[in-house]
């Protein structure tokens, strides 16, 4: 997070001794009674087949009801993760996803992980454990992760087999913004690459940016089908994008256009049974 949103981790500190300036220890003392009286929500995505637009699964996302006002991510992760509160907070969020699975609310989920989570030691010790608590089928789950997880690659690969060996899928969130090396990618046990909303914006529209979003895509598709990967674009918003993401070759799609993050509804259908990912290795 820090990379991606320039710095505004940084700027949560004293420049000089690293320390929480007062409002932002005031923040982190609601979030610490914000987990302990359950202020959290997890809120529900829809992701589609690209060629019917079945809902395949749904990726959880977190929200914050401070009071009554909705709090996004983008506004309490960096903090969370700076303090570290983001270790018992990705529990909560995977537990609760698993359980909505375990019960039938929801037939796949992607849950997304954070670097901190990531390469904490004992991380896959604790996904273990929460698949074996929640009895859920892992085959049922994905954890989105990105980059920046991977900046220690031996060990980050070490924690992708013990991920895999558990039976819970591997996605790259983000995917495109970053700077892997494709070589290095082609041998991680990861099957979905979540191409970045920025591309998908820009996928429509005349000009260098459209160009270059449009080629990019078709690498990425290139790549993920050669290495037996399979893509998820991110961020569609129009009819337009969903159908130009289609004819690229993105396999799943994932926006507004679909369906907005929202609450589980009671009688909500859980996901197409279908089998989303076939994964071989
Ligand atoms: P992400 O994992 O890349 O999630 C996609 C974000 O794009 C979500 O923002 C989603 O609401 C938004 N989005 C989806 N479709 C569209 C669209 O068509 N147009 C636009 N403009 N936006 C769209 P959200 O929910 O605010 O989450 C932001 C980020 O916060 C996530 O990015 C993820 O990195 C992080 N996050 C969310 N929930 C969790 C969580 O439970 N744990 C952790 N560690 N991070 C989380
Ligand atoms: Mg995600
Ligand atoms: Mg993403
Ligand atoms: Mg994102």
């Amino acid at each position: 997070y820090r990379a991606k949103r320039a710095g505004g981790g940084h700027a949560f500190f004293h420049p000089r001794y690293d320390q929480p300036v007062p409002a932002e220890m005031e923040l982190l003392v609601a979030l610490h009674h914000a987990l302990e009286h359950r202020e959290f929500e997890l809120l529900y995505q829809p992701i589609v087949r690209a060629h019917d637009h079945t809902v395949m699964a749904y990726e959880a996302l977190i929200r914050w009801n401070r009071a009554g006002t909705v709090i996004s991510p983008l506004d309490f992760i960096p903090l969370a993760e700076t303090s570290g509160l983001i270790l018992p907070l990705g529990r909560w969020v995977l537990r609760e996803a698993c359980t909505a699975v375990a019960q039938g609310r929801l037939t796949r989920v992607a849950v997304n992980v954070s670097p901190l989570e990531f390469t904490q030691l004992g991380f896959s010790e604790q996904v273990a454990l929460i698949l074996r608590e929640t009895g859920v089928d892992p085959q049922r789950i994905m954890l989105e992760i990105t980059e920046s997880s991977l900046l220690d690659p031996v060990r980050g690969k070490e924690v992708l087999r013990e991920l895999r060996d558990l039976g819970v899928h591997v996605g790259l969130d983000d995917f495109g913004m970053g700077y892997s090396s494709l070589s290095a990618l082609a041998q991680l046990p990861v099957k979905v690459l979540k191409i970045d909303r920025f591309f998908t914006q820009h996928v429509d529209e005349p000009g260098a940016e459209g160009h270059r979003s449009v080629e990019l895509i078709r690498a990425i598709v290139i790549l993920a089908g050669a290495f037996g990967l399979v893509t998820v674009a991110e961020g569609v918003e129009t009819a337009q994008q969903a159908q130009t993401l289609q004819a690229l070759g993105c396999d799943y799609l994932q926006g507004y256009w679909f369906g907005r993050p929202e609450p589980l509804q009671p009688g909500q259908p859980p996901a197409s049974t279908d089998v989303a990912v076939n994964l071989q290795s």
